[in-house]
């Protein structure tokens, strides 16, 4: 397969994302080499669930400035901006929130997203990540409309505990249902989140594993991370991957397996007796920004860099002040090739406890996962 590489040199800064009609095309590096290829949109900053990692009720209490109707890119939008990344290289789309799945008619934009080809003609890598509680009633009408897989969070097994950690008093069980749903529609090869606390939930890591095991689902144990302002984050609280391997392995042995890309954010152990494999995703222990290929689209347009990141760069503004696509891919080059982003790289040899004095990051339901 042969991509253009449009050198960094080829583009001046930003932030003026005005340039010339004749708008690049073709693969994009970053300061760090590092192209674009995954693209995160965000559909919704809201959600039925209060997870006390994500969104704490303290602080999205009825009272949240929550994003107005108009402000939220429109599914045409929301196309238009996913063509032009596809332009430059993006192979994956993975639609999150807040809840995805609260965005009505989110079939609709599915639709249009799977229309998509790559560069050389490839359909687009089509997913979403949800927290399962729409799953069971939308899994089908998802897969109609062309959504490739599904990644669904679930942090634990135990109920009251899960109703704990989502504040919503929502039961395992109908998750269960949506994962079960999922499967049915052949939204395979399904993928289960689960954020590991310490002292919250790490008492469920092998009950989740023995029940997953030996199905097709992979779980995969999310380091929890200072991700925004809001969820009181503290190192003590995060469990290391590493920590998770082995207690799981005293139970399973475990064997390590290759990744399927170097861009793959998890280590991949398979168990030992091949009842399948676990995913381990250690954003906090061991960074992997050196291989990071993923732009962030937040729900009212906004083009991030990082998870970590406190600003980001208005493509709604540059699409609704009547930018031809041309323009629009001019934007995203100078933007991504200014890309200088390696926030847990960084972290990993500093102190992790957030600094008061830096700038607000934003929050995990704004920008998604
Ligand atoms: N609402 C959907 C869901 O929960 O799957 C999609 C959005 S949610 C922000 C995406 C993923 O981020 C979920 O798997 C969630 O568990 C994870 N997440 C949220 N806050 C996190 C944190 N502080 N550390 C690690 N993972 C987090
Ligand atoms: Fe909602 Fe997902 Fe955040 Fe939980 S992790 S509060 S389900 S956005
Ligand atoms: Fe990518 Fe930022 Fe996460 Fe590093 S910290 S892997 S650059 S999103």
């Amino acid at each position: 397969m042969s991509r253009r590489i449009i050198p960094v040199a080829d583009v001046s800064a930003i932030p003026d994302y005005s340039g010339p009609a004749h708008a690049p095309r073709g693969e994009l590096t970053d300061t760090l080499a590092r192209p674009l290829r995954d693209l995160r949109i965000s559909v919704t900053d809201r959600c039925n669930f209060r997870c006390v990692y994500c969104m704490p009720r303290a602080v999205f209490d009825k009272d949240y400035p929550f994003l107005p109707h108009g402000a939220l890119l429109t599914f045409e939008e929301i196309e238009r901006l996913a063509r032009v990344f596809v332009d430059h290289g993006v192979e994956k789309i993975r639609l999150t929130g807040g809840e995805p799945l609260l965005r009505k008619n989110l079939e609709f934009l599915i639709e249009r997203l799977a229309a998509l080809k790559t560069a050389d003609g490839r359909p687009l890598d089509i997913t979403l990540t949800t927290n399962g509680s729409l799953l069971a009633r939308k899994a089908r009408s998802l897969k109609d409309a062309g959504l490739t897989r599904v990644t669904v969070s679930l942090d634990a097994l135990d109920d009251s505990l899960f109703r704990h950690m989502n504040d919503a008093d929502f039961a395992v069980a109908d998750v269960l249902k949506g994962i079960e749903a999922a499967h049915d529609a052949g939204l395979a090869p399904i993928k289960v989140n689960m954020v590991v606390k310490r002292g919250t939930n790490d008492t469920e890591i092998v009950p989740m594993a023995r029940h997953f095991k030996g199905t097709d689902a992979v779980l995969r144990f999310i380091e929890y991370m200072d991700v925004g302002t809001s969820n009181g984050w503290n190192m003590t609280e995060v469990l290391p991957s590493a920590d998770v391997v082995a207690r799981i392995a005293a139970h399973f042995p475990l064997v390590p397996l290759e990744a399927h890309s170097a861009a793959e954010t998890a280590q991949r152990w398979g168990y030992a007796d091949g009842g399948g494999e676990i995913g381990v995703i250690s954003s906090v222990t061991r960074a992997f920004c050196g291989s990071c290929t993923r732009a962030r689209l937040s729900t009212e347009g906004k083009l991030y860099l990082c998870l970590f990141a406190s600003s980001g760069h208005d493509l709604r503004a540059v699409v609704r002040n009547g930018a031809s696509d041309a323009e629009i891919a001019t934007a995203i080059a100078r933007i991504w090739h200014t890309r200088t982003d390696r926030y847990s790289q960084l972290r990993g040899s500093a102190s992790a406890t957030p600094d008061a004095s830096e700038p607000r990051r934003v929050e995990m339901s704004y920008i998604g996962g």
